[in-house]
């Protein structure tokens, strides 16, 4: 049998499975006492246990190597233009729209934003094509409320607990979900360039155009825009009209993307498309803001989770693999990596779950209101930025394993550079940031209050430096990305400080304030005991037991 059979497998790291994501995890049990939401701890745990399980992360596999197709024709050659998807991304869906990721912040006003957050940043350690619908239709409350008629009958089906994926009118649905489709061939950052048309038709109007780019094309109805006499304007498009018919929505084709592959994303053609007009003419990209301020703040908290999914992965493989005679998390440069890739996922946590606590406590407080509207634009430029890096870090901690598709580090890496760039990539999220600090004073105070209850004297010093460039306004703008940057840098060590570990905090400040951004994980000027105990205060408790 010599050279046929191949020998055992040992020294491999077991799978990451079978553990309660939430229970294991002291850092988000810890955010979700500070914010004062215990109540979400039961459902936290259920879908906690189901992140963790081998079921889930299975059915997360299955969703992103069988991708969806494009069916534009039934058999007798009828326009049917449907996505048909894999059953687990089904049942992915079916879980996270069951357990309210997409609803939990509007219904409850004593804390909603802070317990949807974790059971978001849970729903992010498994899979992310999932997140793209969960997201829009968490977001698309905030246009709701802009169009009482059309959320008559629609708010209740977008905010019930369930998924039903038929084509039907939204009368006949128990739940629906919700799209954007703004982007189109000639430009997506820059929305004026919109050249859909919009002709008025008895109470509605008719769209004719085109979208490049539309995400979950399967969604039962998308928030649109398109051109009027007034300018470009927000429209909603229902995929079903009342009497049963289909909307015209042609679905050109789907794109072939680097990541993301469970969820569609398509080209589709308006062609007197019935849709209904939202908001005031002429002020369409003001009325969509609002939904993409919502998908900014998800997808910092989806950064942020990503981040704690690749640093579990690692710290797992680094506690469980053996090399030159001891696990490799006693080798003192592998946990220097870790402890460095721990501070930031931790760092990128408590922003997190700072800013959405900013967004619960916005309806009664004013200077909450002005943090969260700066800070979102912020903390999604600066951990979108971070993200690729921990992945790509992360994913050399496994060695050639973690190279391998079976491996969750292969998803993540290429699923981590695309929340840079849709809802507003890099550049244009650091011209939000540079207009909201400059229309509001009170938006950088409130940045510096947040920095100043650390009273630490080197996070208010380099708070002092951003307010001499953000006073020249040209200066500022060629500088945006390094003041957002150290704005972020200074809000995580502020809240490391106050809410984290004084060991780690303090490594934060010493190895990110005066980096000038040039560094690679790895290079924390501690001694071996302090890198071992910072990476070991990082693993999941689970972990910690090995
Ligand atoms: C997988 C995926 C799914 C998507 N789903 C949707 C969807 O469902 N609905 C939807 O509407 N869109 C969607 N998009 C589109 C996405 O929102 C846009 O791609 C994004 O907003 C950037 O627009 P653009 O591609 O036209 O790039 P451009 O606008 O051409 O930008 C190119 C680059 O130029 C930079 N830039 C632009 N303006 C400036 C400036 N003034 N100063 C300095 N730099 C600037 C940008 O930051 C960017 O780096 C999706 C994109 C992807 C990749």
């Amino acid at each position: 049998m010599s050279g046929s059979r191949t020998p055992d497998a040992t020294n491999q790291s077991p799978p990451l499975e079978g553990y309660d994501a939430y229970g294991a995890d002291p850092w988000l049990r810890a955010a979700v006492r500070r914010a004062g939401v215990e109540w979400i701890t039961p459902a936290a745990h259920g879908l906690g246990q189901y992140v963790g399980s081998p079921e889930a992360q299975h059915h997360a596999s299955l969703a992103n190597r069988y991708t969806p197709e494009l069916r534009t024709h039934d058999r007798g050659g009828t326009r049917v233009d449907l996505v048909e998807y894999h059953p687990s991304y089904h049942a992915l869906m079916n879980r996270a729209l069951g357990a309210g990721v997409h609803s939990l912040a509007w219904k409850r006003a004593d804390g909603g934003f802070s317990a949807r957050a974790a059971l978001f940043y849970l729903w992010n350690q498994l899979e992310q094509g999932v997140s793209c619908p969960v997201t829009m239709t968490f977001a698309s409350i905030a246009v709701f409320d802009q169009a009482p008629g059309i959320a008559r009958e629609w708010r209740g089906k977008v905010l019930a607990d369930a998924y039903d994926p038929q084509p039907l009118p939204v009368a006949r649905k128990p739940a629906a979900t919700i799209g954007m489709a703004m982007t189109e061939k000639q430009g997506g950052s820059d929305l004026r360039a919109v050249r859909t048309t919009a002709t008025r038709d008895g109470m509605g109007y008719r769209l004719n155009g085109h979208k490049w780019f539309c995400s979950a094309p399967m969604s039962d109805a998308f928030f649109t825009l398109a051109v009027l006499p007034e300018g470009v304007s927000c429209f909603f498009v229902p995929r079903s009209l009342a009497d049963g018919a289909r909307n015209t929505f042609l679905i050109q084709r789907l794109k072939d993307k680097v990541g993301n592959r469970s969820n569609a994303s398509a080209e589709i053609e308006y062609l007197d498309t019935m849709a209904w007009l939202v908001g005031e003419p002429g002020r369409g990209i003001a009325t969509l803001i609002g939904m993409a301020h919502h998908t900014r703040f998800d997808i910092v908290v989806a950064a942020a989770s990503m981040m704690r999914s690749a640093l579990n992965q690692a710290l797992h493989h680094a506690t469980h693999r053996w090399a030159f005679g001891k696990p490799l998390l006693s080798h003192v440069l592998m946990a220097n990596v870790l402890a460095d890739l721990a501070l930031e996922a931790e760092g990128a946590q408590l922003l997190a779950f700072r800013l959405a606590r900013a967004f619960d406590l916005s309806a009664s407080d004013e200077g909450e209101r002005g943090l969260q509207r700066v800070l979102t634009p912020i903390a999604k430029y600066a951990l979108c930025k971070r993200l690729s890096a921990v992945a790509v870090e992360a994913m050399e901690c496994l060695g050639g394993n973690g190279y391998v598709e079976e491996s969750a580090l292969a998803r993540l890496y290429r699923e981590a550079p695309l929340n840079g760039i849709w809802e507003g990539s890099a550049n244009v999220i650091c011209l939000d940031a540079l207009r909201a600090l400059a229309r509001s004073p009170g938006a950088f105070a409130a940045l510096a209050d947040e920095v100043g209850a650390a009273r630490d004297r080197r996070l208010d010093r380099a708070m002092d430096s951003i307010k001499v460039v953000l006073a020249d306004a040209d200066r500022a703008q060629s500088n945006g990305r390094r003041i957002l940057e150290t704005i972020a840098v200074c809000v995580q060590a502020s809240l490391m400080k106050r809410h984290g570990d004084a060991e780690a905090a303090q490594a934060y400040i010493d190895s990110r304030l005066d980096s000038g951004g040039a560094r690679a994980f790895g290079t924390l000027p501690l001694d071996a005991p302090a890198l071992t105990r910072l990476a070991g205060r990082a693993r999941l408790e689970t972990d910690q037991a090995s």
